[in-house]
């Protein structure tokens, strides 16, 4: 018989095994998992009787808290659809997710409500908004008081096809306006399980919760650290400090970040040399590419690195850049190189880089094509979007518009994003490689690079930098070191210096922002505005 892949398995499997173990602890409070699924029952009772129905939509907008934790399960076990809102954005962008998914209720975390007060009159559907940790003065329904009124008694849950959609996430806005990307149980609960086998994850785990949860790459962790009884840590603000005090006071041995974060925990460990005295198991960088500091963060900081590429359309997960026991003979620096590529499909993941035909380009690492991706994790759709998704599902293929190469190891390693790779004289110029290059001054704290426009050449690359504190450089030295480092045609040819750049809630640099901003200032419109 055939068991549908529902992802309330993975909390019923937490509380018949690690009922009485530490499934979270934040902001000062513990909740075991059999207490957690008390939680999560009441919850699910107190939306049926808000009238919440299965299919419908229940939105949140909130850290990496508990309450965060326990909605994911009981919006599922009501077989309703979860829609996590980015933290990051602005009254009128929840305004448009809000209406655009036609979600009933809201929970709004207490030090986030303020975003909602503006555009509270103008919600369509939103019937019910619960504020988590409310205080005093807020005049909306007190999440634990709420909670209190319903049984935890367990929950008569409705059929639930595992392709049934359970979340509704709307992209990282990197390109333009997010999309709202449907993910069934089954898309979910097999990531989740293959996820959980790359990154070796096991009931001795204590994992960190950085990425947000609301995102997709920090969203698929509730499911499989839930499902292998591991100990979760919320985190409510992403801070140096904080980070390194919680890896040493609750022995955290996992953590997600992205590549930003990770260059932040270098910087503060350089200056402030914390102690921590266990291992931390590993630490797994996604969703933008990193500069090459995989050497920095296993020999400084003494942590494995992993990278993993995903995107939200395929829940997210779909390489794993680990190195395979049967390559572990190569130099260590060529190891290295590998580990810094976005890496090779994991399970049940079919990936290929193909050219304009839909012809897989050849695997020599340096020949360039589209990444397309076949398996399980496959999004559903886009939300109330057919167009877009007949656009990026095409013959069964997901068309990532990742650029990319794959090597004679079978790693891919991402080159650019089809929007910004710069192309001057006819060639294509990776804006990576080149921001990789500035990194390597010691005066970068952070750089991107973006297409210029040129008379001659058609684009020339540009750069905006944030100089590290107590340094100090110039236009022309960034100019002549990126010519030293790269063939001419590639390096810059202008820098703005700027005090930090446009970053999205996981951390990612917005580079259509910067494009905008640079194309405004010389007073251009191009294909970037
Ligand atoms: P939007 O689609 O709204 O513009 P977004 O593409 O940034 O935003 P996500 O789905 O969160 O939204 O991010 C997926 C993208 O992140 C991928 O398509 C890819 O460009 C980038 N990415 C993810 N992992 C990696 C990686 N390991 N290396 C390089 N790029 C990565
Ligand atoms: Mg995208």
């Amino acid at each position: 018989m055939n068991v549908p892949l529902i992802l309330t398995q993975f909390l019923d499997r937490a509380v018949s095994l690690y009922g009485d173990k530490t499934a979270m602890i934040c902001s000062g409070r513990t909740l075991t998992y059999k207490q957690l699924n008390e939680r999560v029952n009441r919850l699910s009772h107190g939306l049926k009787q808000l009238g919440v129905e299965k299919g419908d939509r229940v939105a949140y907008l909130a850290p990496n808290t508990l309450e965060m934790l326990e909605g994911f399960y009981g919006v599922f076990q009501l077989g309703a659809i979860m829609v996590p809102l980015n933290t990051r954005l602005k009254p009128d962008d929840y305004l448009f997710i809000l209406n655009h998914s036609e979600s009933k209720v809201l929970f709004v975390d207490q030090d986030l409500y303020h975003l909602i007060v503006p555009i509270k009159e103008k919600l369509q559907t939103i019937k019910t908004i619960i504020v988590h940790q409310k205080d005093e003065e807020t005049n909306e329904i007190a999440y634990d008081e709420w909670l209190a009124q319903h049984p935890n008694t367990p929950f008569d849950r409705p059929d639930i096809d595992e392709n049934d959609v359970c979340s509704l996430l709307y992209t990282s806005g990197t390109t333009g306006n997010p999309k709202g990307v449907m993910l069934t149980h089954r898309n979910n609960y097999l990531h989740a399980l293959i996820s959980m086998h790359h990154l070796r994850v096991s009931d001795e785990d204590t994992y960190l919760h950085i990425l947000p949860m609301f995102h997709v790459n920090g969203w698929g962790s509730p499911f499989y650290y839930t499902a292998n009884g591991a100990t979760q840590i919320g985190l409510r603000k992403v801070d140096a400090k904080v980070i390194f005090d919680y890896i040493q006071t609750y022995k955290v041995s996992v953590m997600h970040m992205a590549p930003t974060v990770l260059n932040m925990l270098l910087q503060y460990y350089d200056k402030h040399k914390p102690v921590i005295d266990h291992p931390v198991r590993v630490v797994i960088a996604g969703s933008a590419p990193p500069p090459s500091f995989v050497t920095r963060v296993e020999q400084d900081l003494g942590w494995e690195f992993i990278q993993v590429y995903g995107m939200t359309e395929s829940s997210p997960l779909n390489l794993v850049s680990q190195i395979r026991s049967h390559l572990r003979d190569l130099p260590q620096e060529k190891q290295y190189r590998l580990k810094a590529k976005a890496g090779y499909p994991m399970i049940g993941c079919d990936v290929r880089v193909v050219d304009e035909h839909g012809d897989e380009v050849p695997h020599d690492g340096k020949t360039i094509g589209e990444l397309v991706i076949r398996s399980n994790n496959v999004m559903k759709g886009y939300w109330k979007n057919p167009e877009a998704t007949m656009e990026t599902i095409r013959n069964g293929w997901l068309y990532t518009g990742d650029m990319g190469t794959v090597d004679e190891y079978g790693y891919i390693d991402i080159v650019d994003r089809k929007k910004d790779i710069i192309i001057s004289g006819g060639e294509n110029i990776s804006s990576i490689e080149v921001e990789g290059v500035l990194y390597e001054h010691p005066a970068v704290l952070e750089a991107a690079v973006i297409a210029a426009p040129h008379e001659k050449w058609g684009e020339t690359p540009h750069a905006f930098v944030v100089v590290r504190t107590g340094h100090e450089v110039t236009e022309e030295e960034l100019i002549a070191f990126s010519r030293e480092k790269l063939a001419h045609f590639k390096a810059i040819t202008g820098v703005t210096f700027v005090d930090e750049l446009p970053k999205t809630a996981s951390g990612k640099i917005q580079k259509v922002h910067l494009r905008k901003q640079y194309w405004d200032s010389i007073g251009k419109t191009g294909r970037y505005v």
